[in-house]
């Protein structure tokens, strides 16, 4: 076994502190990967703090992965020792299901295993993320990384980029599209960077009136204050889709008028709290809203080759482990530029 240092939670009050844990030997298909650096998602804070009512503790939070590869297994073809590597949301799925087989793992009928707060796919071992040194994972489920971007910028891409990616290529998002995101933090800024990239018309909303140059620097060609009545009413059947990225509870419908005919809202945050959505306002301008969920390994590299191509990173902020929770809190107050990435260097030497 593999002996790991972690920061982990205990349960859904305590705050995150040193924990250290085993990982599995390195198994024939396995890589072993020393981190170097992890994003830090608002979903980490969702299930530290069992918000969607599904936590397992010790948790040791973290999907946003990037290391280099220490050893690996006799049967490993993709992956050398001394490449770059990325885990992202999960680490295996049942590989049989039709989602599985059409390369849309994160749909595995099964629930896959998560890279954190979940269980291998033997049902019996927890699953521990990369607020920690090394991770082990069979390299079908690791991405490869190039060396041409800062690796830190890299790191939310394993979530918060192909969050905001999938859904753009899978209602082929691009010029001619009039696009709003909603709720500019980790996802938001990756959603306005590469909706711009694909060639669309982005429109920030937010409720952070200081976020507005960023907004601009990061590609959006316009931003409206969702505070701003005045401005939303203007704003109303404007929208071809709108990217909602917006972790707490919130009213769908104030947005759904926003929407143009055949509209679509793609909810990608997952408050804890549901929101109640009125028939008119989909039946007027034949509106839909969907739900998206990361992507599959295919297309996770694929966005990874895409921003590499495009030099697309993260703004990010590197922290130490040791200020993890307070990050956690400037996050809940819409306080981050616009994600933290932990510097696992700081772990090591902790
Ligand atoms: P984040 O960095 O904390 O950003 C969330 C942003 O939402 C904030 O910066 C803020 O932006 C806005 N916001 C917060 N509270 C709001 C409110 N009450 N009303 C309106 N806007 C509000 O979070 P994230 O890491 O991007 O994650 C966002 C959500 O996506 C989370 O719920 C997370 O669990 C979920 N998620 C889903 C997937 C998926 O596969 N679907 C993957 C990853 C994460 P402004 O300051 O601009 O208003
Ligand atoms: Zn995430
Ligand atoms: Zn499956």
């Amino acid at each position: 076994m593999i002996a790991t240092k972690a920061y982990a939670v205990q349960d859904a009050t305590s705050p995150l502190g040193p924990w250290s844990f085993e990982r599995r030997e390195v198994g024939p298909h396995d890589v072993q990967i020393e981190i170097l650096y992890c994003g830090v998602c608002h979903s980490d804070i969702h299930q530290v703090r069992n918000e969607w009512g599904n936590s397992m503790y010790p948790m040791v939070p973290g999907h946003e992965i990037v290391g280099r590869i220490t050893k690996i297994g006799d049967h490993v073809t993709r992956f050398k020792v001394g490449d770059l590597a990325g885990i992202g949301c999960f680490v295996d799925s049942c590989r049989e299901c039709t989602p599985c087989k059409d390369g849309e793992e994160q749909y595995c009928v099964t629930g896959g295993a998560s890279t954190y707060n979940g269980m291998e796919m033997d049902r019996k071992t927890p699953t521990y993320g990369g607020y920690s040194t090394q991770i082990v994972a069979d390299e079908k489920y690791t991405l490869k990384v190039s060396d041409k971007l800062p690796l830190e910028g890299v790191a939310p891409l394993l979530c918060a980029g192909i969050t905001t990616y999938s859904p753009l290529r899978h209602w082929k998002v691009g010029k001619g599209h009039k696009v709003a995101v909603l709720g500019l933090g980790g996802l938001g800024h990756m959603a306005v960077k590469l909706a711009a990239a694909m060639g669309a018309e982005v429109t920030m909303l937010s409720t952070s009136p200081s976020k507005e140059a960023d907004a601009r620097r990061l590609g959006a060609h316009h931003f409206a204050l969702i505070t701003n009545t005045d401005r939303m009413k203007g704003l109303r059947s404007q929208f071809d889709f709108i990217i909602n990225t917006i972790s707490a509870p919130h009213d769908y419908s104030t947005y759904l008028n926003l929407l143009n005919l055949d509209g679509v809202m793609i909810c990608l945050g997952v408050p804890p709290e549901p929101s109640v959505v009125p028939a008119f306002n989909l039946i007027m301008g034949r509106r839909s809203i969907a739900g998206s969920l990361i992507g599959g390994i295919r297309e996770t590299q694929e966005m990874l080759d895409y921003c590499a191509a495009h030099n697309i990173t993260s703004d990010v902020e590197v922290i130490d482990i040791k200020d993890i929770n307070t990050a956690y809190e400037r996050m809940l107050k819409g306080d981050v530029k616009y994600r933290f990435v932990i510097d696992i260097a700081s772990l090591k030497k902790s």
